[in-house]
């Protein structure tokens, strides 16, 4: 096992063919002895059930501790805290806690609990100290904060709640995390920070991710990727030279480990992580 804190994140697959997919994925990213793999979930309902069976799997057959992402947003007290005590009689001990985005078109109620601070406080009510806590972070700010020092306070609110570890939204800029390091400092907030990484596989799936979550891709390098417009080859071996230098910058930095964003693939991770020498 390494000294740091090496996750790997994935979504749950909607089919067959997706599982026994993810399953050699998570095979295959053993070899980095990650600290946890965890799961999104699907705010509004979309893939609630399918993140249960996967994490349920994780659990009882890999040796790698699962982590469900659980969001707020359209749900109901009794709903999260049956899904709690689901989790718990199967052994769960970690929760990526987040209010959750309203899937486009959606027309559901907002839900009882509005924030993910409402959410930490909730699971800390209902299940004391069980769970390990892990919260987003935003090194460029959430989409919808106003500005820089109402997301830093909204932030705070949620380690408050009893948050005991962050990750952060993919980033390119590796002095936006060493500034929210700084700022959280200042702010007196103590819990790790780990930087989420979102490894470079298609142009135009990135720029549409990255709209939508207010991640900035640099200028520089939209440049430099339409270069491999009609290499795909050439793309990632770019984003592979670009990724592993950002996350050995935050490393020399003093970031505590690092949280991909796998996308159900292990070759780009793998192959970050064995230049980076962590296995
Ligand atoms: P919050 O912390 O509630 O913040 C949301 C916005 O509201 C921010 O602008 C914040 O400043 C503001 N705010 C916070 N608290 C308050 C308050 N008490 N009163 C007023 N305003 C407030 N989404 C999914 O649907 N499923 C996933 O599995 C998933 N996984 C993710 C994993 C990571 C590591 C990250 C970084 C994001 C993930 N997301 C996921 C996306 C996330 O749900 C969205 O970014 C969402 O818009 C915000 O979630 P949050 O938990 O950060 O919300």
């Amino acid at each position: 096992m390494t000294a740091l804190s090496v996750s790997c994140e994935f979504f749950p697959p909607r089919s067959e063919k997706g599982m026994s997919n993810l399953i050699s994925v998570r095979q295959k990213l053993q070899v980095l002895q990650p600290e946890y793999y965890s799961v999104t979930f699907g705010a509004g309902g979309s893939t609630q059930e399918k993140t249960f069976e996967t994490v349920i799997q994780i659990q009882q057959e890999s040796e790698i501790e699962a982590a469900p992402h659980l969001s707020c947003i359209g749900s109901t007290r009794a709903g999260v805290l049956q899904l709690l005590q689901d989790y718990q009689k199967y052994g769960v001990r970690r929760i990526v806690a987040l209010r959750g985005d309203q899937p486009s078109g959606w027309a559901g109620h907002i839900g009882e609990l509005s924030h993910a601070n409402e959410l930490v406080e909730f699971i800390r009510a209902e299940t004391g100290s069980h769970f390990h806590i892990e919260v987003a972070a935003y090194p460029e700010f959430h989409p919808e904060s106003r500005n820089a020092k109402e997301d830093i306070g909204y932030f705070k609110q949620k380690v408050a709640a009893g948050a005991n570890s962050a990750i952060t939204q993919y980033f390119y800029n590796a002095d936006a995390y060493f500034r929210l390091l700084d700022n959280c400092a200042a702010q007196g907030i103590d819990i790790p920070i780990i930087p989420g990484i979102m490894p470079i596989s298609n142009y135009e799936q990135l720029i549409r991710f990255s709209n939508t979550c207010g991640a900035e891709v640099p200028r520089w390098l939209q440049w430099r990727l339409r270069d491999f417009e009609n290499d795909a080859a050439g793309l990632q071996a770019f984003g592979i030279d670009v990724i592993t230098d950002l996350c050995g910058r935050l490393l020399a930095g003093g970031a505590a480990g690092l949280h991909f964003y796998t996308l159900n693939q292990a070759e780009l991770t793998l192959t970050i992580t064995k230049r980076l020498g962590l296995y």
